[in-house]
């Protein structure tokens, strides 16, 4: 059986950039509005020599707002529920906002292994923000950029060992 590993976080980090260079194919929709509807995304991952099954959790629903918290919170916590591996993906941009304590807190809670990584850390701006990382408590960060494919060796390195 194939290692599951599940990407979470906040919306507009960037798993769904993480989740398509993973895969190879622009499967799950990007998009620089936190706000569009996205679904679960699941595919054959691939790193290097690694094969895994690899998890994209969604975003936002645009409908009744009171629900949104809780929609978001149900699907992480299926995803996190069903995978052997958890990559946390926080906006090393942004540093820590109060929107990833609730994500950071659901992974803490289900004691799976994490790989916590610090996107978007491309270039100087990123750096500050990767180290404000370690207040989720997940660990050490891992700076990382999706889009320009910065950090897949560290990424390789933490997945390994759990293959
Ligand atoms: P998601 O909501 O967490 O799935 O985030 P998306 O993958 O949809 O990305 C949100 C925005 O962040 C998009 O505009 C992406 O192009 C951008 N983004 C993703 N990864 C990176 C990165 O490594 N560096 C920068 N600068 N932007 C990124
Ligand atoms: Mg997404």
């Amino acid at each position: 059986m194939s290692l599951v590993v599940a990407i979470v976080g906040r919306p507009n980090v960037g798993k769904s950039t993480l989740f398509n260079r993973l895969v190879g194919k622009r499967l799950a929709l990007v998009d620089d509005r936190p706000g569009v509807t996205r679904d679960r995304r699941e595919a054959e991952g691939k790193l290097a020599d690694l094969r895994f099954r690899i998890v994209d959790t969604a975003g936002l629903e645009e409908a009744d707002p009171d629900s949104l918290a809780g929609r978001m919170r149900a699907q992480t916590e299926r995803a996190i529920g069903d995978a052997h591996v958890i990559v946390f993906v926080m906006d090393a941009r942004t540093g820590v906002l109060p929107a990833d304590k609730p994500f950071a807190e659901l992974v803490r809670r289900s004691g799976k292994p994490v790989i916590l990584l610090a996107n978007k850390a491309e270039g100087r701006e990123g750096m500050q923000g990767a180290y404000d990382a370690w207040e989720l408590g997940l660990g050490e960060p891992v700076a990382f950029s999706a889009e320009h494919g910065e950090g897949l060796g560290e990424l390789y390195d933490a997945l390994v060992t759990h293959m």
